[in-house]
């Protein structure tokens, strides 16, 4: 899947950039984007639990109606294991409603607390002892829980270093030409994005990752804001060196919705 390796010769960046493959410009990206950007400290929530919660309810949803969502549980005490565990699932989706697809989202966000109660004893540490793999297996056969779902409550509230990926980053990685066939927006093309980035940070010190990855997907979404959305705004880009060296400015200026 890695540009330059799946047809067996060199892609057009090797050429141009000897020894210098997908993975490694991906590396040279967090750079360019730390220094642009600098430290970014996210997620933007107060606890595990409501890490949780937000990565459940921003599915196809902006952040600042997934706010209105929470604030909502915090008023009604709902803002943690137990509280969620004591209200209906009536109450649930209408206080969750300001973040859309209440009903989808209450029934998995019960499912979750069932699991948890059932499976962990009620314990979030239970849970996040779970090794990386086991745990992210158990994610995923949750209701509503694919993997870009997964990975969020793995690295943002479990404490697991796991990369993660998003529309944002697929957009960076196809734009810049890294992976060949460029990733889809599907379940193969999410995990081609967090094999490339593992392999990017897999000379970092093991006990850096965690936070590594947390910072490379904040960074990501910072430049895909101001940069890399619908269309690419490619002036003043902190990737823009990058592209340039890919010679692929003229050929990808914007893809998808
Ligand atoms: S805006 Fe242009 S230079 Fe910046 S990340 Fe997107 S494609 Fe690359």
């Amino acid at each position: 899947m890695v540009a330059g390796t799946s047809h067996g010769s060199p892609s057009k960046l090797d050429q141009l950039n000897p020894g210098s493959g997908p993975a490694e410009r991906l590396r040279r990206a967090h750079g360019l984007l730390v220094a642009a950007y600098g430290q970014q400290w996210w997620w933007p929530a107060q606890t595990p639990f409501e890490v949780i919660l937000g990565a459940y309810l921003t599915q196809n949803t902006a952040w600042r109606a997934v706010e209105r969502s929470l604030e909502n549980l915090r008023d009604a005490g709902a803002l943690s294991l137990s509280g969620l565990r004591s209200i209906s699932i009536e109450q649930l989706q209408e206080l969750i409603r300001p973040s859309g697809f209440a009903t989808r989202k209450a029934r998995a966000l019960k499912a979750f607390v069932s699991m948890v109660d059932g499976e962990f004893s009620g314990s979030l540490e239970a849970l996040a002892a779970v090794p990386t793999s086991d745990l992210r297996a158990r994610l995923l056969k949750l209701p509503g829980v694919g993997p870009e779902t997964a990975d969020a409550m793995l690295l943002y509230a479990l404490g697991h270093a796991v990369p993660m990926a998003d529309e944002y980053l697929r957009r960076i990685v196809e734009r810049h030409r890294l992976l060949n066939p460029a990733p889809s927006r599907n379940r193969r093309g999410y995990e081609a994005l967090v094999e490339l980035t593992a392999q990017a940070f897999s000379s970092d010190p093991a006990q850096d990752r965690a936070k590594l990855f947390n910072e490379f997907h904040a960074l990501t979404v910072a430049v895909g804001k101001a940069h890399c959305g619908r269309t690419a705004r490619c002036a003043g880009c902190p990737l823009a060196p990058d592209l340039e060296l890919a010679g692929a400015a003229s050929d990808h200026p914007a893809t998808g919705p």
